[in-house]
């Protein structure tokens, strides 16, 4: 009977997390958008404070902050496509080679599978056994083995194109921060700047929900780093635009 509720249960809900693989439960998706976000802030802002010191029209700040929008957003976006979708190459290649492997030595295979279960304190008779009732089924026989050996959930893996396409939006929005008020029609930096000095508080305030530090630490952190970058680019296009203006 209980076997039977937990063989539903399992058909149910085949995606159970191997243990040591869990997803950031408290916002697996939090913590790289919020840093993606900060990253389109703080370089659009240093970006736009350059061309400021520069003394430029604010049309051509506008433009500046457009194109750093764009060429920040697509590519955070290019880089991690690669990223991911090789690491998924990877990955799909070694589970072909367990797939290889268990078809080729299906008793070579049930042993290493025990012996990972030996490896973590259960007694070798036992392993044998969970081993053997696990590889029961030849479907799942290779998701175990993925898990237990690779760490993945081969129906699981990540796909490059959202990673790709989440890495554009959260890189864009941080980027129209400092970009929004000259949008809607500001002539000086000062409200860019206020704005991104909120929107980098913010970031490392949230940031702060994830790591062990305090609110505040981590927001005026944040806010220290973004001002530098800031300061520094601004210093550059002072210094540089009075020699080329
Ligand atoms: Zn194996």
């Amino acid at each position: 009977m209980t076997a039977t509720i937990l063989e539903h249960e399992a058909g149910q809900h085949p995606r159970i997390p191997a243990a040591g693989h869990h997803r950031d439960v408290n916002g697996g998706w939090l913590r790289p958008a919020v840093f993606g976000a900060m990253d389109g802030l703080v370089s659009n802002f240093a970006l736009m404070t350059g061309v400021v010191g520069g003394a430029v029209s604010s049309s051509t700040v506008v433009l500046t902050g457009l194109a750093g929008l764009a060429a920040g957003a697509c590519s955070m976006a290019a880089g991690e496509y690669t990223s991911v979708a090789s690491q998924r190459e990877l990955v799909q290649a070694e589970i072909e080679a367990e797939r290889l492997e268990l078809s080729r030595n299906p008793h070579g295979e049930l042993a290493e599978l025990a012996q990972v279960y030996v490896d973590r304190g259960v007694e070798p008779e036992l392993a044998h056994e969970v081993a053997r009732q696990l590889s029961a089924d030849p479907d799942r026989t290779l998701e175990v083995h993925a898990r237990e050996e690779l760490g993945v959930d081969p129906n699981d893996l990540p796909s490059p194109w959202v990673a790709a396409g989440s890495s554009f939006v959260c890189f864009a929005v941080g980027a129209l921060l400092p970009l929004l008020p000259y949008l809607l029609g500001a002539t000086s930096l000062v409200p860019a700047l206020l704005l991104s000095a909120a929107g980098l508080f913010a970031c490392g305030a949230v940031v702060a929900r994830v790591t062990a530090r305090s609110w505040w630490f981590s927001g005026l952190r944040q806010l220290l780093l973004g001002g530098v970058a800031a300061g520094v680019t601004y210093l550059l296009g002072w210094l540089i635009g009075g020699q080329i203006g």
